[in-house]
């Protein structure tokens, strides 16, 4: 079994974009994996040899209030059936009530769970990610999703235990 990525993190911060750019040397969407439902959206990834399931997440309403439904279900249930869970967040605002309410959750669950820095593009890297240690989950990945700065060595961490 190929491992399973789940991208969550408040809306515009970047989750489709970067599962568009691991997804698109490959043209078939994932329709059947086993133990998987299908109202996500589930790609299968090979990134410079790196191979896994990845799934994207669009159900968290940032129009809503509270834990429960800032991670709307959809959210919870990707990070439930997820071996990795990357968890998003946009450089350019910097950590907002939203990054913490999902934070909080994140935290207490016994997943791996990788801070990404999203569109650090011409940004400095260690600026850009000061501010997300202190949502408490541990290092942040600078990345540019947009233009692929920085993937390659995420993947490479997230995934090589595995
Ligand atoms: P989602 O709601 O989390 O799925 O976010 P999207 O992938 O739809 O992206 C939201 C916005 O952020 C879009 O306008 C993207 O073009 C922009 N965006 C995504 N990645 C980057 C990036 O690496 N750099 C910059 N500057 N913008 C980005
Ligand atoms: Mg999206």
């Amino acid at each position: 079994m190929l491992p399973v990525v789940a991208l969550v993190g408040r809306p515009n911060v970047g989750k489709s974009t970067l599962f568009n750019r691991l997804t698109r040397t490959r043209d078939a969407l994932v329709a059947d994996f086993p133990g998987l439902t299908r109202d996500r959206k589930y790609g299968s990834v090979d990134y410079e040899g790196l191979e896994f399931i990845v799934v994207d997440t669009g159900g968290i309403d940032g129009s809503e209030e509270g834990i429960e439904l800032e991670m709307a279900e959809q959210s919870l249930r990707a990070i439930d059936e997820a071996d990795i869970v990357l968890f998003m967040v946009d450089a350019r605002t910097g950590v907002n009530g939203a990054d913490s309410a999902i934070a909080n959750h994140i935290r207490r669950i016994n997943k791996k769970v990788f801070v990404v820095a999203n569109k650090t593009d011409g940004l400095d890297a260690d600026t850009a990610i000061a501010d997300f240690y202190s949502l408490g989950i541990g290092e942040v990945y600078p990345i540019a999703a947009a233009h692929g700065r920085g993937v390659t060595n995420l993947l490479q961490q997230a995934l090589v235990p595995l």
